[in-house]
């Protein structure tokens, strides 16, 4: 029982963060990189259905025996509440209250005459506050959740008894009419502040945190696994999990590169913004994420940004930070490309990695590591990626040049659609396209994996001028050529699907 009830608590933090939906948790249950957590919070999350992606959801709904125990021990009448539940579900449509007597199977006949009406409705509602659900109109009874503030819920009918009814994972559920409003509560806007110089780790953390409360029917949070210095890597799923049309884009896999972190946050959030009324090109963004999900990747290297931006200081393990000091003399880590371990994360993918040998020792850059994938950030990605039934298209955003990497010699129809991605993003971003020659062709990276192993069109768009890290001052200018990138991909997908 201890146990669980840390195990709980500690969902309750991490749960912040963390919902899933049953289409991905298969994946993330494999997940050898996922901790205990997060596997807690799996198994939570297969138990829940539809509406169950959400946080305090997960940690309230969990049916699995140890924690539905620790549910009870918040009620009265705990002794007897089990068997109860137990004897409810056999008794279809029975409302009576959770009297201990009930077990005595004496039967409810006599409890009917008291029981509320309610008058039918149909409409949206959402709660002041999150509150609790209750199975029957009655806060002694089994409580099924949490209803969460800016979630809307369908609401079904009102009581004269102080209740509503409201549909909560699929089925009719109880709530107190004085937690109810018909009014959408106010969304702070500007979550991801644009103007921090140097957007961080925990800056993200949080900000995707706001985002996945304020955006609760919109944003699926979960984490890919941890990075070697035991960072989550997070995704976000903009729009409907279930989509049969999926596109990733991930960014910051390069440490020094991490303006493309708060570029992909700032642009989950406009779109999150849009997403209920907007339009683009007269296609409603509802309808866009409806048919095409955005799997958002913001930092796929958070270990490296870290030690980019704060140098050794924020590394937590010691044996990590002995092994970059022997990579390198000097404390000054701002130019690092690699992931903490010294290997070049974008040199470390499968497909035809044993060509890239050009750098044979740990460091800054290049190392593609003792073997492909031998990094735990790499492991997630591919897992992740390779576990998207119907990805169409993968965006890998680097710095810098302004320009775009696309071919990477493959052939026939897929390369007519890379061309055709590519062309695209070309048009948007006024960005140079870059051919290489086989010569030139570096392997291992993340999107010629993508495109040469999985056979699925992706690019690489290296966003910025100069010299990496971006100046922040080119914040604005990048942003502006990157904008409209994710709903112009979507509408391709539409088009060709
Ligand atoms: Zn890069």
């Amino acid at each position: 029982m201890r146990r669980f009830r840390e195990i709980t608590r500690l969902i309750c933090t991490y749960g912040l963060m963390v919902g899933l939906s049953t289409s991905i948790t298969s994946y993330a249950m494999e997940a050898k990189t996922t901790g205990e957590v997060f596997a807690s919070e799996m198994s939570i999350v297969n138990n829940s259905e539809s509406e169950g992606i959400n946080q305090e959801d997960n940690t309230q709904q969990n049916s699995n025996p140890d924690s539905t125990n620790q549910d009870n021990t918040n009620q009265e009448d705990n002794n007897t509440e089990n068997s109860d539940t137990e004897n409810d579900r056999s008794k279809e449509g029975d409302t009576s209250t959770d009297n201990p007597e009930d077990s005595t199977q004496e039967n409810d006949t006599t409890q009917e005459e008291t029981k509320p009406t309610y008058k039918k409705i149909n409409d949206s509602i959402y709660v002041k506050k999150a509150c609790s659900v209750y199975e029957k109109p009655d806060t002694k009874s089994k409580k099924l959740g949490t209803a969460i503030l800016y979630r809307k819920y369908t609401r079904v009918g009102i009581g004269e008894d102080g209740y509503n009814q409201i549909m909560f994972d699929g089925a009719v559920a109880y709530v107190k009419e004085s937690n109810v409003t018909t009014k959408k509560p106010t969304i702070p806007t500007n979550v991801v502040d644009i103007t921090d110089t140097k957007y961080n780790y925990d800056d993200m953390k949080k900000d995707i945190q706001l985002l996945n409360t304020y955006y609760p029917d919109y944003v699926t949070v979960q984490s890919l696994g941890k990075s070697e210095d035991n960072r989550e890597i997070y995704c976000i799923i903009l729009g409907n999990v279930n989509a049969k049309n999926n596109i990733l884009i991930q960014g910051s896999m390069h440490a020094r590169e991490y303006i493309n972190t708060q570029l992909l946050m700032a642009q989950l959030e406009y779109y999150l913004t849009q997403y209920e009324k907007g339009s683009y090109k007269s296609v409603s963004y509802q309808k866009m994420f409806d048919e095409v999900a955005v799997h958002v990747i913001p930092m796929a290297n958070p270990d490296g940004v870290t030690l980019c931006q704060y140098g050794t200081n924020k590394i937590a393990d010691k044996k990590l930070i002995f092994a970059l000091k022997t990579m390198q003399k000097s404390s000054n880590y701002s130019r690092w490309k690699a992931n903490v371990k010294g290997v070049d994360l974008n040199k470390n993918f499968p497909f035809l990695w044993k060509k890239n040998v050009t750098e044979k020792k740990v460091g800054s850059m290049n190392y593609p590591g003792v073997k492909a994938q031998s990094e735990s950030e790499t492991q997630a990605l591919v897992k992740y990626t390779k576990s998207i039934k119907g990805l169409k298209v993968a965006l890998s955003y680097h710095s810098m040049g302004n320009i775009i990497y696309w071919d990477y010699g493959q052939k026939g129809k897929l390369r007519e659609q890379c061309k055709e991605l590519v062309n695209l993003v070309k048009s948007i971003t006024g960005y140079t396209l870059v051919t290489q020659s086989s010569s030139t062709i570096s392997y291992g990276g993340y999107s010629d994996y993508v495109v040469g192993e999985l056979g699925v069109p992706a690019i690489t768009i290296e966003t910025g001028m100069v010299i990496a890290p971006v100046s922040h001052s080119q914040f604005n200018t990048i942003w502006k050529q990157n904008k409209t990138v994710i709903p112009e991909v979507i509408l391709q997908v539409i088009k060709n699907k």
